[in-house]
């Protein structure tokens, strides 16, 4: 869909940092990660939300999510890791493509989600490139 940043970096016209792809979705780093690790699933067909997303699409995130969060445990050993999907402004979401996100939680640490800082490229990179040795 045209204005938006995840269809393209699906289409390859904006950069990703990408972990891990199939036929209807695709993996990437969040680029205002909440923790180091955090990676953002998405359908490669568009839909905004929960509401919008075919049943094909939804199977293929959920499926990618569940080999990811495997991938992140076995790379980074996180005391836990949250599957977390939003769907509305109201209920947080910015970017109106339906997307997952997986964020590895240390025991004792914030759930606020906020303040953010953009990754560092470098340590997107090393980090995608752990956990896709998961995918090995
Ligand atoms: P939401 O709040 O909609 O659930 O999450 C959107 C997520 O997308 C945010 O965590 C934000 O950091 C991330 N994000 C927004 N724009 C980009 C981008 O251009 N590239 C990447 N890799 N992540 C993005
Ligand atoms: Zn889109």
């Amino acid at each position: 869909m045209s204005g938006c940043i995840f269809c393209e970096i699906v289409d390859g016209r904006a950069p990703c940092e990408k972990v891990y792809e199939d036929d209807l979705s695709l993996a990437f780093m969040d680029i205002f990660p909440v923790a180091p690790g955090h990676t953002l699933v998405i359908p490669k067909r568009h839909a905004k939300d929960i509401f919008e997303i075919d049943a094909a699409s939804l199977a293929a995130v959920s499926r990618t999510s569940q080999q990811l969060a495997h991938c992140i445990r076995k790379a980074l050993a996180p005391d836990g890791v949250m599957v977390m999907q939003l769907n509305g402004a109201a209920a947080g979401q910015t970017v109106f493509h339906y997307h997952t996100h997986l964020i590895p939680r240390a025991e004792g640490s914030s759930l606020a989600l906020q303040p953010r800082v953009p990754g560092q490229p470098g340590e997107l990179s090393a980090l995608a490139g752990r956990i896709r040795l998961g995918l090995e």
